[in-house]
């Protein structure tokens, strides 16, 4: 193994050197067809700060109606932990006039797992070259979708070939959920460290709709759910394990999928717990197999990082999926209830839901009792609506959560396209006779047992 990784070492000291001259000759500088470094470097070279910072500008400056990069702050040390967002910005929104779904990535929070990094900066380079290629599946996604991807984390660590970051503080333990001084290195407290203070404000300030959140790492190779901090199931381990059979049916059934306490060992703090129990986002650690101490790697980073490549493609292209997505097939009145025919075309569940109307004020005047739509299912729902009253201009909306986690967000989505059956009680015929509340039955009832019973004592004394 030594002498495999020494000969490793020297082969791409030798390949690399040769290729440094060609990366900032002033042929490069000027832009010409490739995204970046020449691909010899990008696939065998791992990233430091520098080249992140240089390929990254590259791909802001020369491809701008698809990559635009901003900081989302800097680093103990003064460096800056580059986004980069990319989408087709030619166009604001879905074709639907609807707002595009947001998916969240970051890599490199230990500064000496560099293929977790490369995973990340490998993602971001598939969907830019694929769009200058003019693949019409990836033109697709980037006309509905923003991938913002904070590459290097740990830009400190990642320059000295470090788990930690210039305070020897592990980024990974210092999230504000159930942060504890029981791990190792957790910090003073919870976010004490810029890094990680500024992927939360991150977070919080641009990625509060995302439907997706994967953080990039190596060690143990494995796809992992919430939670670190308990071995309960995720509230949402329905969508988990939908996505861990599919991946399994169709990527590679050998690669583990699993929750992280189990599948990994139990953390407090990590950023992936945060992801889900306070911004409520589906989220994933992603840890690629191991590789340390080495600046590269002999067999290309695509063929490495193949299978990982493809689970972000599965990840990224059904983002749609990953929330519950309510949509009322009908809804009749009666005078005094309301019978709901609601399906769940999302792969998440909602236990929260709520029928309201909108009165032509904009306020709420009424809301219905608590519902629960499976992920995938339908559900017929009968609501109790003997105080609603409607108006011109006023308007239904379903109100629930994305998802059953409680940080999951709420969403109102008013009933478009959709028939409101006014069903009057005079006109119900024999269902409306024999109602239960109606006093003519009761009388019909009572009358039927009557004789029945009275039948019965005849039958019993003869
Ligand atoms: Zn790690």
């Amino acid at each position: 193994m030594q002498t495999r990784q020494l000969s490793a070492f020297f082969m791409l000291l030798i390949f690399s050197l040769s290729s440094w001259s060609s990366i900032y000759s002033p042929s490069q500088l000027a832009g010409d067809a490739a995204a970046q470094q020449p691909d010899i470097t990008q696939e065998h070279w791992y990233h430091s700060w520098a080249t992140i910072t240089y390929d990254t500008a590259q791909w802001a400056n020369n491809h701008p109606e698809i990559v635009t990069r901003i900081s989302a702050g800097t680093t103990v040390l003064g460096r800056d932990q580059w986004v980069v967002r990319i989408s087709d910005w030619s166009v604001e929104n879905k074709s639907d006039g609807s707002p595009k779904e947001l998916v969240y990535i970051d890599g490199g929070h230990h500064g000496n797992e560099h293929l977790g990094t490369e995973l990340a900066f490998l993602t971001a380079e598939y969907y830019i070259e694929e769009w200058l290629n003019g693949n019409e599946e990836v033109m697709e996604i980037l006309r509905n979708t923003e991938i913002h991807l904070l590459i290097m984390l740990n830009a400190d660590g990642n320059d000295i070939d470090n788990r930690w970051n210039t305070n020897a503080v592990d980024l990974n333990r210092n999230y504000d959920h159930h942060w504890t001084t029981d791990e190792s290195r957790s910090g003073s407290g919870p976010f004490s460290e810029p890094e990680t203070r500024n992927n939360a404000d991150y977070m919080n300030e641009y990625m509060i709709d995302a439907d997706l959140y994967v953080t990039m790492h190596t060690g143990t190779w494995i796809l992992a759910y919430p939670w670190g901090f308990t071995g309960d199931m995720p509230s949402d381990y329905e969508m988990y394990e939908y996505i861990r059979d599919t991946l399994h049916e169709e990527i590679d059934p050998d690669l583990p999928v699993r929750n992280a306490n189990a599948g990994i060992y139990p953390t407090h703090g990590t950023s992936r717990d945060y992801g889900y129990g306070v911004m409520g986002y589906p989220t994933f650690t992603f840890e690629t197999d191991d590789e340390q101490f080495l600046p590269g790697t002999v067999e290309s980073l695509s063929d490495r990082l193949s299978v990982e490549l493809d689970v972000m493609k599965y990840l990224i292209s059904n983002v749609w999926f990953w929330r519950a997505r309510l949509e009322v097939s009908s809804l009749v009145m009666s005078e005094d209830e309301i019978h709901l025919s609601v399906n769940n075309l999302g792969r998440a569940s909602t236990s929260n839901a709520s029928l309201q109307y909108v009165s032509q004020s904009g306020e709420v005047a009424w809301n219905s009792t608590n519902f629960s739509v499976n992920a995938s299912n339908s559900t017929m729902e009968v609501l109790n609506a003997v105080n609603l009253t409607i108006d011109d201009g006023g308007y239904f909306q379903l109100f629930y959560q994305k998802r059953v986690i409680n940080a999951a967000i709420w969403v109102a989505e008013p009933l478009e396209n959709i028939t409101i059956e006014i069903e009057e009680k005079e006109e119900k015929s024999w269902l409306g006779m024999f109602g239960i509340m109606d006093l003519s039955s009761y009388l019909l009832i009572w009358l039927l047992c009557a004789v029945y019973i009275e039948r019965k004592n005849e039958r019993a004394i003869g």
